[in-house]
């Protein structure tokens, strides 16, 4: 086996290294054992589609944040007024309670409260209803 044409994907050969097939390009070249791609073209396009799947992802993540810190403000019923909203409204109006949230604790009311942005909810204890504070009005009330 002289000629580098006889190879097939897997051979060695103790001066070429070893006989591989490019996952991205299919072109078949001489490398490292631990070489997978080609050239650093083919390499670097794996990288980017993988930060384009991982930005995706998140992308759809941080938007129903925001969506759901929209919907949150446009319930909220005000300083001094905790007044129960009905869930079904929230829910209603696209909320997703299984996006970012953070659990937080407030001096000055009871539970354990999901922060969204700048606003706080939770159920009541029919789990009906939930009550919107705003954060920064933990001091006030
Ligand atoms: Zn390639």
């Amino acid at each position: 086996m002289n000629d580098p044409c006889d190879y097939k994907v897997g051979d060695w050969h103790k001066k070429l290294g070893y006989f591989k097939e490019c996952p991205v390009c299919k072109t078949t070249f001489w490398g490292r054992k631990n070489q997978k791609y080609c050239d650093p073209k083919c390499k670097g396009k794996v990288a980017i589609e993988k930060l384009a799947a991982k930005n995706k992802k998140y992308g759809k993540n941080i938007q129903q944040y925001m969506k759901n810190a929209e919907i949150l403000e446009s319930l909220y019923p005000g300083l001094n007024e905790l007044k129960p909203v009905p869930k079904a409204l929230l829910y209603g109006k696209g909320f997703n309670d299984s996006g970012i949230q953070k659990k937080v604790k407030y001096k000055r009311f009871e539970g354990e409260w999901n922060l969204i942005g700048e606003y706080a909810y939770k159920l009541d204890e029919s789990k009906q209803n939930i009550f919107i504070i705003k954060s920064k009005d933990n001091g006030k009330l």
